[in-house]
């Protein structure tokens, strides 16, 4: 009787010992990663795959953070540095993203124009991404002619049959996003990556929330 106590107590404490492995896993940021806050940063975050206001309609994510690969959050910080000195700042939208929300995404809308295919990866997924916006001092987002995630040629950064203050707003992101080594894609006018990095792993871990 007091072996099969026994037996089951070292069962229950296994079982123990391997969910708080798991959930330990999932927790801990990897080493070379930093989290963009607004508490820390003064970048206001709207993370909008954390909500269903995202062209899926559905909440992929748990909860909004930002996480990017050490490389990259320097540069954009740089770049909010640069954006306040002017009285503007950031507003991020999407950061690194986990290769199994790509994977999530690629089954409600399998079409490699509005998403990247995870078999390829997406630079979010490489932690090298972000979609993002200027705010004025009041923390209201400037005009870029449509909606994030609009897809549509309106959003592409050749589209020119815009305002001029618009055109203003899109040359004004551009601008300070490239001097601080950010590539933009032809498409979209908020996403913008770091590819003078290693980009050959895709990442899964996934943060917890707070
Ligand atoms: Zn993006």
């Amino acid at each position: 009787m007091a072996d099969i106590k026994n037996t089951s107590l070292f069962f229950l404490g296994t079982l123990l010992m391997f969910l708080t492995t798991i959930k330990a896993q999932k927790i801990e940021i990897p080493k070379g990663w930093v989290e963009i806050t607004t508490d820390k940063h003064q970048i206001l975050l709207h993370i909008k795959y954390a909500t269903k206001d995202n062209f899926t309609s559905t909440r992929l994510y748990p909860c909004g953070r930002c996480f990017l690969r050490e490389e990259v959050a320097k540069a954009l910080l740089e770049v909010q540095h640069a954006l306040q000195q002017k009285g503007y700042g950031l507003l991020l939208y999407d950061c690194y993203r986990p290769l199994t929300i790509q994977y999530k995404m690629w089954n409600i809308r399998p079409d490699p124009h509005y998403v990247a295919n995870p078999a390829k990866g997406s630079m979010h997924n490489r932690g090298q991404a972000v979609d993002l916006t200027i705010v004025d001092s009041e923390g209201c987002p400037l005009d870029m002619g449509t909606p994030y995630d609009f897809f549509g040629k309106k959003a592409h950064w050749a589209y020119s049959a815009l305002p001029a203050p618009i055109q203003n707003h899109r040359q004004m992101l551009l601008r300070i996003m490239k001097k601080y080594g950010f590539h933009p894609i032809r498409t979209e006018w908020w996403h913008f990556s770091i590819k003078h990095l290693d980009n050959s792993h895709l990442y899964s871990w996934e943060w917890d929330c707070k």
